[in-house]
């Protein structure tokens, strides 16, 4: 993919970028070293001002960067504000919160024969972060504030389809104080990633993607001993059981699957129904859905805009296609809006069975696939038989039901009659194909710590 702002909404390009060259990368792995060498000596004290004043300027600069991110990937204008004012509040929650998820942790000093025993978290230096398009700035910041609050510093390679808002993030960084090599974004392309990353100076990767991206990036760092923290995709189930409260769920549900338009790993996506209710819920659920305002994502009143890619389109409009060529029946939709752009209306497809793609794949666009389940047991077989484990949704009111899903629900989060988002106070992340290690709360800034033991006798 060329590094250019390609407005979705028009499939007009509007701006394009040569990726660096060797040298260029060169000069950035430098500074990234000689970042960490002064990051790593400032006090959490100095690096909360500096963080805290990064949330000022996003704040401050709200309606600009959002309006940037709609240009870029097509995300509406009101969620893309949103996603600015998350970022500084994720900000603001690692300025106060690392110096005591980081503070040594003393030991039984007596059962190890010692005088002291502690554990130290202290960072690891230059860390390459790879990041997605869909929440250009969400994703970015919710690695790079834990990695600068614990004295790493980030190489940043974003999606080149959203290559001003990375430029943007640096900016964003080197004014809030952190120094020049603190947080710097590499526009190269992803065959590019593989040199940096075996480059000795780079020392752990996260990335937030594709699967096969997800692939790729761990077989490197395999191959040369660097950490990963990987989040790749997601097919999450919706469940909805007969004593939810319906009319609630199918309005949860509308917004679980076309946030973002359609376009979020944590969407949900298979929406699995107890026959008892399951006409109910259909009939709520395409109403609500057929309700929704498609249209200019820059109109404050539009709910859902284009794909952010012109693959993207091609690869959702594939999946449905192949549904349907195997049996599906679509409710609402079902075909890409004949327009400029890339644009996929939200659809509705049931009757989804194993031989289709969209029963084992994720469908990035606003395309719900409708299950019908006769019991707890098929709901939770249905739920975990995908290659993902990333979020999951239950709709009950049953007390049982609800320990039941939390345990039995093969994901690495569950959310029981609301929707999966992700909060800086809670650990996000999934198992199976959906990756490994989680990001936030105090487990996502220890990920790229060197959590050294310490025994003095
Ligand atoms: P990708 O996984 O291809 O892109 C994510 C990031 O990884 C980008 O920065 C990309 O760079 C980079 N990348 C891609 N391939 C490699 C590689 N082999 N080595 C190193 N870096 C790589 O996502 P797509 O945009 O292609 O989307 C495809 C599908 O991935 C979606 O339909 C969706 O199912 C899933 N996805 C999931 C996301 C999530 O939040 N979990 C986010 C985005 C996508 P570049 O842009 O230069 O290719």
């Amino acid at each position: 993919m060329p590094i250019a702002t390609t407005n979705p909404a028009t499939g007009e390009v509007l701006k394009t970028f040569e990726p660096l060259s060797a040298d260029q990368i060169e000069l950035r792995l430098r500074a990234a070293v000689d970042g960490f060498a002064a990051l790593k000596r400032t006090s959490f004290e100095q690096r909360a001002t500096w963080m805290r004043r990064a949330a000022d300027i996003l704040e401050a600069e709200r309606d600009q960067i959002a309006a940037l991110m709609t240009t870029e990937m097509g995300k509406t204008l009101a969620s893309a504000k949103g996603e600015v004012t998350k970022c500084a509040t994720g900000c603001r929650y690692y300025a106060e919160h690392a110096e005591a998820f980081l503070a040594d942790e003393p030991r039984d000093a007596k059962a190890v024969k010692a005088i002291r025993a502690y554990t130290r978290y202290q960072p690891l230096g230059p860390v390459l972060a790879i990041m997605p398009w869909n929440f250009p700035l969400w994703q970015a910041i919710r690695f790079a504030a834990p990695a600068l609050m614990a004295g790493n510093v980030g190489l940043l390679k974003h999606a080149s389809n959203v290559p001003q808002t990375a430029l943007f993030l640096g900016e964003l960084f080197r004014r809030a104080g952190f120094g020049e090599g603190a947080f710097q974004p590499l526009l190269i392309a992803s065959g590019q990633v593989e040199a940096v990353l075996t480059d000795h100076r780079v020392r752990a990767a996260t990335l937030t993607g594709s699967e096969p991206a997800g692939r790729s990036v761990a077989q490197v760092a395999g191959r040369n001993l660097k950490k990963t923290v990987l989040e790749l995709g997601g097919n999450d189930p919706f469940i909805v059981m007969p004593s939810a409260e319906l009319d609630k769920a199918a309005d949860v549900a509308v917004i679980a699957r076309c946030q973002n338009n359609g376009q979020s790993c944590i969407a949900a996506k298979r929406f699995i129904v107890h026959t008892d209710v399951y006409d109910a819920f259909t009939d709520l659920f395409i109403r609500k859905m057929s309700a929704l305002k498609v249209g200019d994502p820059m109109d404050e009143r539009t709910d859902v805009g284009p794909l952010a890619t012109k693959q993207g389109l091609h690869d959702a409009d594939e999946q449905v296609r192949d549904a349907v060529a195997n049996g599906a029946k679509v409710l609402l939709g079902g075909k890409p809006l004949d327009r400029p752009g890339w644009w996929y209306p939200p659809t509705v497809v049931a009757g989804i069975t194993p031989e289709m793609r969209m029963w084992h794949e994720e469908v990035f666009a606003p395309v719900a696939g409708l299950y019908r389940a006769s019991s707890y047991s098929e709901a939770i077989e249905i739920a975990n038989d995908s290659p993902y484990g990333l979020g999951s949704n239950a709709w009950t009111n049953d007390p049982d039901e609800q320990e039941r899903f939390a345990g039995d629900l093969d994901a690495g989060m569950v959310f029981v009659n609301g929707m999966t988002t992700s909060y800086p106070e809670l650990p996000f992340g999934g198992v199976k194909h959906s990756g490994y290690g989680r990001e936030l709360a105090e487990i996502g800034i220890r990920e790229f710590c060197n959590i050294k033991t310490v025994w003095v006798g």
